[in-house]
């Protein structure tokens, strides 16, 4: 796998949740995960429910607040990739996560593709208005419960994509053209079960490009892929990151 990583020329990666457990961020599925704890999660924090629901609004808010992504920091396997990036042959970091730690770790940002958006900034779902999150979470803190859009008095929600909320055309447009031109395809620390994203391992495979999977627990492209390591991503991946660079 590392001679793949090595001679590989356009590599692609798609993360999920799992490269950012080992900073301290839970994933949904995993055995910690947010919905392996408590299951109705999922069907609470929906797109529709938290239009409707300002209790949906307040707990959100509550948990913007208490999110371990303002103090978690990059780990080893955020680090590999941006350390890959340097052998030029790493050609997009594809993110279902919304943490922006790829980034933190010193991935360039032309490379990142957050899929599902980001947690740092909020957007008013009326005008459109966007803003950093920090500036945001003080209110919380002061006591509102559903913050309006200071502009135009609109529901405020973190610029991430909900279930019910389709992904941004561009966003994906910009993820099939990178994965179309890959000979290498890594999905990392992601179950897969998620589309439109886990669909971009069925682009990559129906273009004969190689699949590496990294994910502690089975996925159901495993049988599709050359090959799959199920050890912690921040072990593995520097392993072959290292392998693959020059000295
Ligand atoms: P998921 O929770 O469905 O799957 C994560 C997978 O990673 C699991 O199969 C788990 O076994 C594996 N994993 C966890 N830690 C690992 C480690 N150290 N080494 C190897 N494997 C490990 O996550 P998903 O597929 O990304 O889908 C979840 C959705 O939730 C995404 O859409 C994402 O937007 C969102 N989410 C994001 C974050 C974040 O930004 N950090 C966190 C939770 C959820
Ligand atoms: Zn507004």
């Amino acid at each position: 796998m590392a001679r793949w990583f090595a001679e590989a020329e356009a590599v692609v990666v798609l993360t999920g949740a799992g490269i950012s457990t080992e900073s301290g961020i839970p994933d949904f599925r995993g055995p910690q995960g947010v919905w392996t704890k408590n299951p109705a999660a999922q069907f609470m924090f929906t797109y529709q429910n938290y239009l409707a629901d300002p209790e949906v609004r307040k707990q959100a808010w509550q948990a913007r607040l208490a999110s371990p992504v303002w103090t978690a920091e990059p780990n080893a396997g955020h680090r590999a990739l941006a350390d890959y990036e340097r052998t030029g042959r790493l050609r997009a970091v594809l993110t279902q996560n919304i943490d922006g730690l790829h980034q933190a770790a010193g991935s360039s940002p032309e490379l990142v593709v957050e899929l599902h958006g980001t947690a740092r900034e909020v957007v008013c779902l009326d005008c459109g208005d966007q803003n950093p999150m920090p500036g945001t979470l003080p209110r919380i803190e002061a006591g509102e419960e559903d913050p309006a859009c200071l502009e135009c008095g609109g529901i405020l929600k973190s610029a991430t994509i909900s279930f019910g909320q389709e992904l941004l055309p561009e966003v994906i447009e910009a993820a099939v053209a990178a994965t179309r031109g890959a000979d290498l395809f890594v999905a990392i620390g992601t179950s897969l079960g998620v589309y439109p994203a886990a669909g971009l391992c069925d682009y990559a495979i129906a273009h004969g490009t190689r699949l590496v999977v990294l994910n502690a627990e089975p996925t159901p492209y495993d049988e599709d892929a050359s090959a799959v390591l199920r050890q912690p991503i921040g072990e593995v991946l520097p392993r072959l990151v290292q392998a693959a660079s020059p000295v």
